[in-house]
């Protein structure tokens, strides 16, 4: 099944005929827009976005998002009329040594130049970006005070990087957070996966959509207490699960680990013992900066901005994970770009191309079983 949301362009015969005055940008010029937005320098090494078909002197009228390049997206960007997909994913991930039309590949480019349709990828350098992947699903989970989990550069006067990591407004249980991620996240069948304790509060989130597992040490670094992110292999999630609890277990005998140290020792605190008198417990591991939270046996404290942050009850395992369907969390990303990129080629080239974004699940998995 193949649906369409015209997002920005609510009615793109109107809009076509509004800017039917302007000249459409080259597809050079709007490569350098994106590339402007997204800059490839944020890319990883390993990593290789930008523009992968089309020819630069064709007039771009039309751009279509999409997460994957997959046969049935081409199709459907090429019957909707497409000069441009913008997609996620790389069509060409490893290398290639032919383009013929015996495989996949080398017959979806020779689709894209006989459809003069060109195919952009905002790929490593997207998640990093201001406004980029990982942003749009970090401020789609409502998090506040975000910078990111790995820092890579600046873009705007801003910290980018790899991942998010913010705070929740108000502490809510791994339960009804994850709840709130199912929530937000597009609709796949096979939905979204929690490990953990699941009634111990969360406020410190780190998010990376896209396979996460490779930057447990960084999750474990910026003390989240909960990680959401994608493709969760067996042994990383289990080693990841099994340190959390026993660290839970160590600080529970009175040995201080992990990050609630330095938690601790960042603690501008600002506590009003008159309120910490009255809950009648102080934590045993933070001293003076924690109280138990309405009796729940979890424990909050201030921390240094005066935030109020759930550290826990000492025996809790942090972090939680969340595992997401890959593509769907990604796809958040379009929230934002299909808005901000016919913005900025407008500011540029004064023309606002029509908009369309694909959104059927490019998520592999139709169907799961053996539940019961
Ligand atoms: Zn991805």
């Amino acid at each position: 099944m193949v649906t369409a949301s015209y997002g920005e362009s609510e009615h793109p015969r109107e809009r076509a005929l509004l800017s039917a005055d302007a000249k459409a940008p080259t597809l050079a010029e709007v490569v350098r827009v994106l590339q402007t937005l997204y800059p490839l320098q944020y890319a990883e090494s390993w990593d290789h976005p930008g523009l992968i078909v089309g020819d630069p002197t064709d007039p771009v009228r039309r751009i279509v998002f999409a997460v994957d390049p997959t046969m049935a997206t081409i199709d459907r960007a090429l019957e909707a009329g497409a000069d441009l997909i913008v997609c996620h994913h790389p069509l060409l991930f490893r290398s290639v040594h032919e383009v013929s039309g015996f495989g996949v590949h080398g017959a979806i480019v020779g689709k894209l130049y006989r459809g003069h349709c060109a195919l952009w990828v905002g790929h490593t350098n997207a998640d990093a970006a201001f406004r980029g992947v990982g942003q749009a699903a970090a401020d789609a989970f409502g998090l506040v005070e975000e910078r990111p989990l790995v820092v890579t550069g600046q873009q705007n006067g801003m910290q980018i990087g790899i991942g998010r990591v913010g705070y929740l407004a108000e502490p809510m249980t791994l339960r009804a957070f994850a709840q709130h991620v199912a929530d937000v996240v597009p609709k796949t069948e096979y939905g979204i996966e929690v490990a953990g304790d699941l009634e111990a509060l969360v406020t410190k989130v780190a998010i990376l959509p896209g396979s996460g597992d490779s930057e447990f040490d960084q999750v474990r670094a910026a003390d989240a207490d909960v990680y959401v992110t994608s493709d969760l292999r067996h042994h990383p999630a289990t080693d990841a699960l099994e340190q959390a609890r026993h660290e839970a277990a160590l600080r529970r005998a009175g040995v201080d680990v992990g990050k609630m140290t330095e938690r601790r020792d960042d603690a501008d605190v600002e506590f009003d013992s008159d309120d910490a008198n009255a809950s009648g417990k102080f934590d045993v591991f933070s001293g003076t900066a924690c109280v138990e939270a309405a009796g729940s046996g979890h424990y909050v404290g201030i921390g240094a901005q005066n935030r109020v942050e759930s550290v826990g009850a000492a025996d809790v395992m942090r972090p939680a994970l969340i595992n997401t369907p890959h593509s769907a969390i990604e796809s958040m990303w379009f929230d934002y770009a299909a808005q901000d990129v016919p913005a900025a080629i407008e500011r540029v080239t004064g023309y606002r191309p029509d908009v369309v974004r694909l959104t059927e699940s490019t998520d592999p998995w139709l169907l799961v079983l053996g539940r019961d």
